[in-house]
């Protein structure tokens, strides 16, 4: 691979034009969870840069970014960070490299109960996460008690509309997690 390549795929999953960066830093000093990064916003998109593929795709940095978009705002060259940091974790799982699995597959079945119902069924996404991880208790005094406050419901609460909703997501969400 030549240096690069890592740069123009990046660039071509995100849209965004990552090569017009000039470091200003504007990014990092905006994220809140910057100092819970292993590699901070600007030098994340120093090394797309410098093609350090490996570094980039097993950093735990692009599982720790909250997708609040505070960076996408602040840059003034107008690149979209929070959109690379999702394509990264789109490429870093298609290569099999994620440094956090659990983020991805909690992910997987947020998205999923949002698809079938239109909102979030908590229970549903929670239980199939648990099951998928084989640990169906490590949080069940937490989950008894979000249910006697009435805060997790046993059935979903589907919207009327979700023809349409499967539309957006096959527009959206599936263009862009390549589902
Ligand atoms: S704010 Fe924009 S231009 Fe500045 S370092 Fe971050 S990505 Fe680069
Ligand atoms: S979108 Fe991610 S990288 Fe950007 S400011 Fe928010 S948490 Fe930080």
């Amino acid at each position: 691979m030549d240096n690069l390549e890592f740069l123009h795929e990046t660039e071509k999953v995100s849209g965004e034009k990552i090569s017009t960066c000039y470091q200003c830093y504007k990014c990092t000093n905006g994220c809140p969870v910057a100092a819970e990064m292993d590699i901070v916003p600007h030098r994340i998109i120093r090394h797309i840069i410098l093609g350090n593929k490996e570094k980039v795709l097993t950093s735990k940095s692009i599982w720790t970014c909250l997708q609040c978009i505070t960076c996408s705002v602040r840059c003034p060259n107008d690149i979209d960070v929070a959109r690379i940091f999702d394509a990264l974790r789109k490429i870093s799982v298609k290569e099999h490299c994620e440094a956090d699995k659990d983020t991805w597959l909690f992910d997987s079945f947020f998205l999923d109960s949002v698809r079938k119902h239109g909102k979030l069924h908590e229970l549903e996404a929670i239980m199939n996460y648990k099951l998928a991880k084989r640990d169906l208790f490590s949080d069940a005094k937490m989950g008894i008690g979000m249910f006697l406050k009435g805060r997790m419901g046993i059935l979903p609460h589907n919207v009327k509309d979700r023809k349409q909703l499967r539309e957006i997501f096959k527009k959206i969400v599936g263009e862009r997690l390549g589902r």
